[in-house]
């Protein structure tokens, strides 16, 4: 039992109020507990978005290199790995900014820009931690719908900007959804907005995109426009487990979030596995290639089982299961099959798939023709 729990108080302190309204995240089960829980051998993860072909053989290389030096700090800094990224996006070092995962990124931002009473805006359904972190800070979230197809909707998007509006969060290719935000859309959208709010654009999937009109963002940064971008190694890079990903922003407003930065966020393994991975072409150009083929055998897989998707241009794919989709999610699981439930994103009908190797995909698609 917990020693803390609201009817059996064993002490008085009172948490923040903004406390009570934050929702838990609910990661993707992780494979040890199904095993646990279902006595199932082979279990297979498709729910973060993780990359199947593993990490970097380079960033494994970089971390074993360095365990003789680990009694050392890392550097608060990250000084190698932050010009190791400036000569790969012609950014200058003091434009970025390395952090804990992309996720501690957004904490940061919350931190260094909300106050109480501010707004966010954000497309809906999207990554959670957005709203997490304005809500953390006694921020509110404006949600914004979708257009059909999930398409971003700039003009309902603008319509949702008010004194109050602090950041404007897009993510593109958007988790969960897989569209992506065309860059005269976004070009657009950037003109449009008062000067006094920051665009987050959430560029986590970027490296998956084949579209010719996409834009990562970082042209947006070089110019000078008030946007910042996050990038993880968590998804393309494969070093989910190590937690890094940076930030990209005009100068000034990387100093502002340096000021609520832990000095050592990133542990020194993190730091030179990034180094090594993002220099590491053929992994990223391999990582890609296996996820255009997955993506492929996927759509191929759902037409003939008479399941609707919709196009993606990540490592996921958000699929209708229809009013079915709990119980097929649910017997998925009891295959050792892990997918994510739409349910937290209010999508009753669907789930959210990882591609994975041509053999997870396969099986997965298995499953899903047994439980139709
Ligand atoms: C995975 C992800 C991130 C960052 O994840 P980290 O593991 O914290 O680096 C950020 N945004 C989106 C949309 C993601 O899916």
């Amino acid at each position: 039992m917990s020693p803390i729990s609201s009817s059996d108080r064993i002490f008085e302190v009172e948490t923040r109020q903004a406390l009570g309204k934050l929702k838990p995240y609910s990661p993707g089960k992780p494979i040890w507990e199904v095993q646990e829980e279902l006595g199932i051998e082979r279990v297979i993860k498709l729910a973060s978005n993780e990359n199947p072909l593993g990490a970097s053989p380079k960033a494994l290389e970089a971390v074993q290199r360095f365990l003789p030096e680990l009694h050392r700090y890392p550097d608060a800094q990250a000084v190698h790995l932050r010009k190791a990224i400036a000569e790969r996006t012609a950014l200058a070092p003091e434009q970025l900014i390395v952090t804990n995962g992309g996720d501690e990124l957004l904490t940061l931002i919350s931190e260094t820009f909300l106050e109480a009473g501010d707004e966010i805006v954000a497309p809906s359904p999207t990554f959670s931690e957005y709203e997490f972190g304005a809500t953390l800070m006694g921020a509110v979230t404006v949600p914004v719908p979708f257009a059909d197809g999930f398409r971003f909707d700039v003009d309902a998007i603008l319509s949702a900007v008010t004194e109050r509006t602090k950041l404007v969060c897009i993510c593109s290719p958007n988790n969960p959804t897989g569209v992506y935000l065309p860059q005269d859309e976004l070009r657009r959208l950037l003109d449009a907005l008062p000067k006094r709010v920051l665009v987050l654009y959430d560029a986590a999937y970027s490296h998956y995109v084949t579209a010719e009109d996409y834009s990562n963002g970082l042209e947006f940064v070089r110019k000078g426009y008030p946007v910042i971008v996050l990038q993880t190694f968590s998804k393309i890079f494969g070093l989910a487990g190590i937690r890094v990903g940076f930030g990209a922003a005009p100068e000034d407003i990387i100093r502002s979030i340096l000021q609520v930065k832990e000095p050592f966020n990133v542990n020194a393994l993190a730091q030179v596995a990034a180094a090594a991975a993002i220099a590491d072409e053929d992994h990223i150009k391999a990582s890609c290639e296996m996820n255009s083929q997955g993506r492929a055998q996927l759509y191929e897989g759902l037409r003939k089982l008479g399941y609707g998707w919709t196009e993606s241009m990540s490592n996921f794919v958000l699929v209708h299961l229809g009013p079915d989709a709990a119980r097929i999610g649910d017997g998925l699981l009891h295959r050792g099959i892990i997918v994510r439930s739409g349910a937290a994103w209010g999508l009753h009908e669907y789930v959210r798939v990882s591609i994975g190797t041509a053999e997870e995909n396969g099986l997965f698609l298995e499953a899903l023709s047994e439980l139709r």
